[in-house]
């Protein structure tokens, strides 16, 4: 039942318009708190994270100072001669040290990825469930491609960012504390010499990252578009389209435009702040240079300073220079990271239009189960984003289907006949009046608990891709083998399967391109058949097969609504002679309404697309009702 299939060679507008609702960085509130939150239950772990860094860093500070001994104890102590004994002392303390430093950092690096990848996958979850929840207009409004690269590269950047750059950050502020400490045991006054550079490097990352976080907001947008074209693009109906206007050069073109944008906003990421980096770092690799400078002049000045500080000295500063750079760079990643959280959370804040009542009830059992009554409806689209006016589409709609009974709907395309039916099942709630369900306002009911008494045969069938009998069995999860062979005998298609080299387990290709139409059509009503609802809802099934297609599916189609309340939108007048009450739906309002003799008698619009179709008044006197006809299922 759900509009749209396929979209090709979409015009600029519609992506202009995909752009637009993107590209502003959206502005969520308590950014910050929210992320945390996502930690919560991941505090353990964290805090014996914290605990490791602390131990690793006390240890990093430890072999400078046994560097500076090894210098002035071992090679070269005040006796002139070298001391072995305590040099080999020294040498092997600094290997237990750095072991066992690495280690912890082999157990942190395991506890920061477990962190950052659970959290993105709790994410993940959570934004599928959202997206599940989320009422059919707001899929009728948003293009597949935007919503799955929210999934897919939102979701995947801050798992980048959390899984690689967490364990990064917590490795180099460990390294670069430790060397801080090391230097200013060794010496504060060529610690200053060392740390003059820090605030111009601070000035800088801050600059640079708004500058890459507003680089990646582009960047995912653009990865957005190109996951749109690529979906629009190359599913069957993408293909088929383009193949049947010969337009695989221009869409290969649109996705070679958006590829191009998405390389130079790549680069543009990469490079930003590449410059200042550069003359940093030269900065950064010529300190030592200017501490043996500075040492000089302190020891003319007559400071203690001994080779064995100096060493050590220089050795930790270059130890230090990466790692700063380091984390100057993942603090840029965090910003760019919060972008992207910023996106995530804002879809995660949508709020679903259709939800259950805060007091809803389950459909009443009893033998009113089966009647649907609408009363007054009047209903209009809401309006997309754009426009202002919300359309019209439904005026006044009255009408009761009795238990088990059919009605039909009928009318000009475009009259609001498939609008009805989605009234019905609750995918749009009504602008005004009432649809009651087994008696009871369907706003009062349950979803999950109408939706199970409601089936569902649309013109546009959607299978998966999967085995027929997983297709079949997602009606009904604990359906056994036999119940799924009746259906698909109910439904007229069960020769036709038992013919597949594969039977059952035959795989049906994506979207169930590998059965013709009039078979899926078959499949999609065995489904409706195992789910066994009271109700069901007939959109336009046949309307798209040829005559033969349309005698076997009709005949599936009387086992479905033999016994059940049905309502049926019906093009072919053919279809519902039978049908105990036929509305003649048009510009939203039901014009007529009797029997098919009834109307045709009336001698109005029916009358009108009787003759046009060449259907045969029905002779009063015939009972020609196939819910009582037919064999029940
Ligand atoms: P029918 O089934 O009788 O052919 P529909 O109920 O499908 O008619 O459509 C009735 C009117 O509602 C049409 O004018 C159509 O353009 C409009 N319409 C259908 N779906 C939507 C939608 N999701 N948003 C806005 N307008 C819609």
């Amino acid at each position: 039942m759900v509009r749209g299939g396929p979209r090709g060679g979409m015009g600029g507008r519609d992506a202009a318009a995909a752009r637009d609702e993107i590209a502003k960085a959206p502005k969520v509130p308590d950014l910050g708190r929210r992320i945390a939150h996502l930690f919560r239950p991941h505090r353990a772990r964290l805090a014996v994270t914290i605990t490791l860094v602390l131990i690793t860093a006390a240890l990093t500070v430890v072999p400078p100072l046994l560097t500076q001994r090894a210098f002035d104890d071992g090679l070269f102590p005040r006796t002139g001669h070298p001391d072995l004994p305590v040099l080999t002392a020294i040498v092997g303390a600094i290997v237990v040290v750095w072991a066992i430093s690495q280690a912890l950092g082999v157990w942190q690096t395991y506890l920061t990825a477990t962190v950052g990848n659970s959290v993105t996958a709790a994410l993940r979850v959570r934004l599928f469930s959202r997206l599940q929840d989320m009422e059919l207009g707001f899929f009728t409004r948003t293009r597949t491609g935007v919503i799955q690269s929210r999934l897919a590269n939102d979701v995947g950047g801050v798992s980048n960012v959390l899984s690689n750059t967490v364990s990064s950050v917590v490795g180099n502020t460990v390294t670069v504390l430790a060397a801080f400490v090391a230097m200013v045991l060794l010496s504060w006054q060529l610690t200053i010499i060392a740390l003059l550079l820090l605030p111009l490097l601070v000035v800088v990352q801050r600059r640079v990252g708004q500058r890459r976080a507003r680089i990646a907001t582009k960047t995912q947008e653009s990865l957005s578009e190109l996951s749109a074209i690529t979906q629009e693009a190359l599913s069957v109906s993408g293909i088929l389209l383009a193949k049947a206007f010969t337009r695989q050069g221009s869409e290969t073109s649109r996705y070679a435009a958006e590829s191009e944008r998405q390389l130079r906003l790549q680069i543009r990421q990469e490079m930003t702040g590449q410059g200042f980096f550069a003359i940093l770092q030269v900065f950064l690799l010529v300190v030592p240079a200017l501490v043996y400078l500075v040492s000089g002049m302190l020891l003319a000045n007559g400071a203690p300073i001994t080779a064995g500080t100096i060493v050590a000295f220089t050795t930790v500063q270059s130890r230090l220079t990466f790692p700063l750079l380091g984390l100057l760079r993942v603090a840029l990643d965090l910003q760019t990271s919060t972008a992207l959280f910023a996106r995530i959370f804002e879809y995660l804040d949508l709020k679903p239009a259709i939800r259950d009542a805060p007091d809803a009830i389950d459909v009443p059992a009893g033998n009113r189960v089966g009647l649907v009554e609408f009363d007054h409806v009047s209903f209009a689209y809401p309006p997309a984003p754009g426009e202002r006016e919300p359309v019209r589409i439904l005026d006044d709609v009255s009408f009761t289907v009795a238990p088990g009974r059919f009605t039909a709907l009928v009318g000009p395309s475009g009259a609001g006949k498939t609008t009805i039916g989605y009234l019905l099942p609750r995918l749009y709630d009504v602008t005004g009046g009432g649809v009651r369900f087994a008696g009871v306002d369907v706003r009062r009911l349950k979803q999950s608990s109408l939706l199970s008494r409601i089936g569902i045969v649309s013109q546009e069938t959607y299978l998966f891709h999967a085995t027929i009998r997983d297709n079949l069995r997602y009606a009904k999860d604990d359906a056994t083998d036999e119940q799924i062979e009746a259906a698909a005998r109910g439904a007229n298609i069960h020769e036709t399967i038992a013919r597949f080299p594969d039977g059952y387990d035959t795989v049906v290709g994506e979207r169930g391109y590998r059965l013709s139409g009039g078979e899926k059509q078959r499949v999609a009503i065995a489904r409706v058949l195992l789910k066994n609802p009271p109700v069901v809802l007939l959109d336009e099934a046949t309307s798209a097969l040829d005559s033969v297609s349309e005698r076997i599916v009709q005949e599936a189609l009387d086992a479905a609504s033999s016994g059940r309340t049905t309502l049926a939108i019906a093009h072919r007048l053919s279809t519902v002679l039978g049908a105990d009450e036929i509305l003649v739906i048009d510009g939203g309002r039901i014009v007529e309404r009797g029997t098919h003799s009834d109307l045709v008698r009336l001698g109005g619009l029916y009358a009108e697309l009787a003759a046009e179709q060449g259907v045969e008044p029905v002779d009063p006197v015939e009972p020609v009702d196939p819910a009582l006809d037919a064999a029940p299922a």
